[in-house]
């Protein structure tokens, strides 16, 4: 929460009185999303909240990227954060002007289907630090789908099928994508995934995937296919109740395992593809030079990594923990 004189402004919470900014629609950022009174957000964001079974009870003003509502006597500026469909920054102006820059989830580098995140000059800033610690160097966006792709081929070469992990908002949708241009027959494994993929492409994406409960499904099987999927457990489970236990299983037995996620870095070239949605260290600490703050403050777990290192970069930092 961001207080300023009487001026409550919840920051991906609720708070009593004040609005509400949510970044985005992962569940870690809308857990008391229903007692917000009044929210802002871009509609990317409300409608993935919506396909995800999120309600709001509040009042939602929506805003598009780039734009500036006026809240009282305040300025809120809406940033694209790269991270997913609506994903936002929010910069916030305060009467005395004072520039005050929420990040939420943030990623600096382009993907297949959601733009980069760039830094604007604050004199707060409160970041994400999901990856802030020095090990989370991630190789580039090119190498790593290069090697999905190239995974992806191998596993359909021995027979078998690539079933790749991944959440069904974002890395979803980008995994389908990849595979997808790289023509791949692309079966989904989750209604979560589908219901969300649909949102992108009502939001001009061409998504194209085959749902686990499509007429083709069973003869994409046979001729070989991939699978994106954000549960294992529920992909089997429809598939054995649209198919047969018996087809499922069989399915099962041939299916290899990748985990889509920035995550896996430590396993990469074992098995690991770092997918990541969120911007590396070298990027957090590039972000950050870049808006120039007077003060930053860094949320999530590595926050105290990420602070200590700002800090020797001549960057007053501290954690939010
Ligand atoms: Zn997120």
């Amino acid at each position: 929460m961001l207080e300023y004189g009487d001026m409550q402004i919840g920051l991906d919470t609720s708070v009593p009185w004040g609005p509400t900014l949510l970044s985005h629609s992962h569940a870690d950022h809308t857990r008391s999303i229903h007692h917000a009174r009044e929210i802002i957000a871009t509609k990317g964001t409300i409608d993935t909240l919506s396909a995800r079974g999120g309600r709001v009870n509040g009042k939602v003003t929506l805003a598009d990227t780039g734009s500036t509502i006026f809240y009282d006597d305040i300025l809120i500026t809406v940033l694209n954060a790269g991270h997913v469909l609506g994903s936002s920054m929010f910069l916030i102006e305060l009467a005395d002007n004072q520039r005050v820059l929420y990040t939420g989830d943030f990623n600096t580098v382009d993907s297949l289907v959601h733009a980069r995140a760039t830094p604007i000059e604050a004199d707060v800033l409160i970041m994400d630090s999901t990856y802030g610690s020095p090990d989370w160097v991630f190789p580039s966006r090119e190498r790593v789908y290069g090697d999905i792709i190239k995974t992806a081929q191998k596993c359909l070469d021995e027979g078998k099928f690539p079933r790749f992990h991944a959440y069904s908002l974002g890395k979803a949708q980008e995994a389908i994508a990849l595979l997808h241009n790289e023509g791949f027959d692309v079966v989904t494994g989750n209604k979560s995934i589908d219901r969300v993929s649909h949102v992108y492409n009502r939001h001009g994406l061409n998504l194209v995937y085959n749902p686990l409960d499509s007429r083709t499904t069973r003869q994409l099987f046979e001729r070989g296919c991939v699978v994106v999927s954000s549960s294992n457990r529920h992909t089997f489970y429809n598939l054995s109740r649209l198919m047969g236990p018996r087809f499922a299983r069989h399915i099962e037995d041939l299916s290899v395992d990748y985990n889509l996620s920035g995550w896996t870095l430590s396993q990469y070239g074992n098995g690991g593809l770092p997918l990541s949605a969120h911007t590396d260290y070298p990027g957090l600490i590039d972000f950050a030079k870049k808006v120039n703050p007077v003060i930053t403050y860094c949320f999530t777990e590595n926050g105290h990594v990420l602070a200590e290192a700002l800090s020797q970069e001549g960057i007053v930092a501290v954690p939010l923990e």
